[in-house]
């Protein structure tokens, strides 16, 4: 893994939060995107090399409507940059964590993305994700 592509933090009101973390960085999201296939609205806020990713669900059955029922909003996941998705999942699966995508999918701001179960990763979800060029 190349480094921390993002953080991840679900929110209740996306437009809301917007505000705030305009306010907290001094500046607005880079890009906002709707993600049909996770259910969210996402906005992106660059941190000099990092970003922030906050996430507002778009359907109350979407898996951050269920974590924002259960832990309330917070950070949700981490996010790291690989290379090669598909041999990283790879990897993961030999190394015995639970991939919860049989193969990688389109997530937001360009890239292709999986993600590993919590339960394997001490209690975090994580998020692996490839740039698409
Ligand atoms: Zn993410």
């Amino acid at each position: 893994m190349d480094k921390i592509e993002h953080i991840g933090i679900a929110v209740k009101d996306l437009e809301a939060a917007n505000e705030i973390y305009t306010k907290l960085f001094g500046k607005p999201p880079y890009k906002t995107e709707v993600v049909e296939s996770e259910s969210v609205s996402t906005s992106f806020f660059k941190v000099g090399d990092s970003k922030i990713e906050l996430l507002e669900a778009t359907d109350p059955n979407s898996a951050i409507a269920k974590y924002i029922e259960k832990k309330g909003e917070g950070i949700h996941h981490i996010a790291y940059a690989v290379k090669d998705i598909k041999a990283e999942m790879e990897r993961m699966r030999a190394e015995g964590f639970v991939v919860l995508n049989d193969e990688p999918k389109k997530g937001a701001d360009n890239k292709l993305v999986c993600f590993l179960h919590p339960k394997s990763t001490n209690g975090v979800l994580v998020e692996l994700c490839q740039e698409i060029s």
